[in-house]
């Protein structure tokens, strides 16, 4: 299978080479030919399979330069046992009536991140091996809190590789701070950025295309790749959950194989929900894919008028992971929608630079709302839903689930469609103890970030994970703050060049 540009689809490359890039040279991403296809009769197959068969089965389909042995390894590595807190990986559970969530933070950084980067850096190395066997690897990321962590954690230490992440100053929940400013391994760094998200995704993106630091990059035998959802490594592993929660349903006896479900994503950078798109292009019987957005609603917007206008004010809100205003992986739903133009995307997202706007006609909004649905709700509303949640089906969601949940319930009110719903769990309370307890108690009494854990879990019993428990003891490495402007020279002092 061949790998396209979104903005030149003359680009034919292998998975292992769009992997190892990253993102294309003219600044499109890399998708897929063709979507590969999922009869029923193979859903039927992946049923009675554990995550990781199911995964090996998914995955071969997309990355079809690996070998099967290339693919056991990566897959078994990336989910093996001691890794995720739930042997399932990605468990489906019931939440009320035809509700389910599918709780994708059982991970080592205990948000969704780590269902696609604790696979990244094994898809990343052995792709490397084939498309660059000289070369060094070195990962940017921008992140909005989690895929900072994730992809720190999972290419700590892995040969041949750098990492180096960037996170907005004031964008991050103190939690989600203290697990990137305290990593542990040789190939790490860290550095905060004044400014917000977008701010970070921005300098990430032109840092790849800096002439300056291409040659001091090829001097020195360095190639980038992207952690990000730009990177289609990051993306495909996302996939595989989605396929894995209808097989649940069908195993639960929740739905008929060829029942349709409906999924409900909390989105940011519009990955997560992508894959989602990508299973339902597939084959999975998805009704409707429904995007929830916190307070930053352009995307509500977008699925609603078929205007895109990032042209409006930026709220820091309860769910910082979704602080966003230009979702990346949008440039690839239109590339879809669009029936393959790359003239169209190129265009579009030339005027979203230049004018922070674009609209699409309407036989792309059309397709687009045939697929899709979108609600927001501001941080009143998710802390609404986190107590009632709580209160009513004794589940605790953190603060972007709760989002989800939030649209899923006005979506059901609004248009009374009770097609079994499957919503994305995308992080674990206690990475936010403080809005989470918040929302249960009026008479919170702690003040630091520990105590309020200790105190979420006196008032609700949820246990807290050894992970984000064990950060109290831990002493911060990386105290940097440059200005987005300072990071290129950052990248390059980082790496000794
Ligand atoms: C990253 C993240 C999101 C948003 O996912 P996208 O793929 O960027 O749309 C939602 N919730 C949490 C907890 C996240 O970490």
């Amino acid at each position: 299978m061949k790998y396209i540009s979104t903005r030149d689809k003359s680009i034919g490359l292998t998975s292992s080479q769009a992997i190892a890039k990253g993102i294309s040279s003219e600044g499109g991403l890399f998708v897929p030919e063709t979507i590969p296809e999922l009869s029923y009769e193979k859903i039927k197959s992946l049923i009675p399979l554990d995550y990781i068969q199911r995964a090996k089965e998914i995955l071969k389909l997309f990355l079809t330069d690996f070998s099967a042995d290339e693919l056991d390894y990566c897959v078994e590595n990336a989910y093996k046992e001691g890794k995720f807190s739930s042997e399932k990986v990605a468990p489906t559970v019931s939440v009320y009536d035809n509700v389910n969530l599918i709780e994708l933070w059982r991970g080592p950084t205990c948000a969704f991140k780590d269902m696609a980067l604790q696979l990244l850096p094994y898809l990343l190395t052995v792709s490397a091996k084939k498309a660059c066997p000289d070369e060094k690897i070195v990962i940017l990321v921008a992140t909005s809190g989690d895929t900072g962590k994730a992809a720190l954690e999972g290419f700590r230490d892995v040969p041949n590789t750098e990492i180096l992440v960037f996170y907005p100053v004031d964008g991050v929940s103190p939690m989600q701070k203290l697990q990137m400013t305290t990593q542990e391994g040789e190939n790490v760094n860290v550095c905060a950025i004044k400014g917000n998200f977008d701010d970070a995704q921005n300098g990430v993106k032109a840092i790849f295309t800096n002439k300056e630091i291409e040659e001091k990059f090829k001097a020195n035998s360095l190639a980038f790749s992207s952690a990000n959802s730009i990177n289609w490594g990051r993306l495909v592993p996302q996939i595989v959950y989605y396929v894995s929660a209808y097989c649940d349903l069908v195993e639960q006896g929740k739905i008929e194989l060829g029942d349709k479900m409906n999924v409900v994503v909390p989105t940011g950078n519009f990955g997560n929900i992508l894959a989602a798109f990508y299973a339902k292009e597939m084959g999975v019987p998805i009704k409707k894919l429904i995007c929830a957005s916190n307070a930053n609603n352009v995307l509500t917007d977008f699925i609603n008028t078929g205007v895109y206008d990032k042209n409006r004010q930026f709220y820091m809100t309860a769910s910082p992971s979704m602080d966003i205003l230009i979702s990346s992986n949008l440039e690839r739903l239109l590339f879809l929608l669009s029936d393959m133009d790359d003239r169209f995307v190129s265009d579009i997202m030339n005027q979203l630079k230049t004018t922070g706007r674009y609209e699409v006609p309407k036989k792309v909004l059309s397709a687009l709302q045939d697929s899709f649905a979108a609600g927001f709700c501001d941080d009143e509303a998710t802390k609404k839903t986190i107590k009632e949640t709580y209160e009513k089906y004794n589940y605790l969601c953190d603060t972007h689930t709760a989002v989800a949940v939030n649209v899923a319930n006005d979506y059901i009110a609004k248009t009374g469609d009770r097609t079994p719903m499957v919503i994305a769990s995308t992080a674990n309370p206690y990475k936010f103890s403080k809005s989470v307890l918040s929302a249960l108690t009026d008479d919170v009494k702690s003040t630091d970030e520990f105590s309020m854990v200790d105190e979420l879990n006196e008032l609700t019993g949820v246990p807290v994970p050894v992970q984000l428990a064990s950060l109290k003891n831990k002493t911060p490495r990386f105290n940097n703050v440059s200005s987005k402007e300072e990071m290129p020279k950052v990248v390059l002092n980082m790496l000794g060049l």
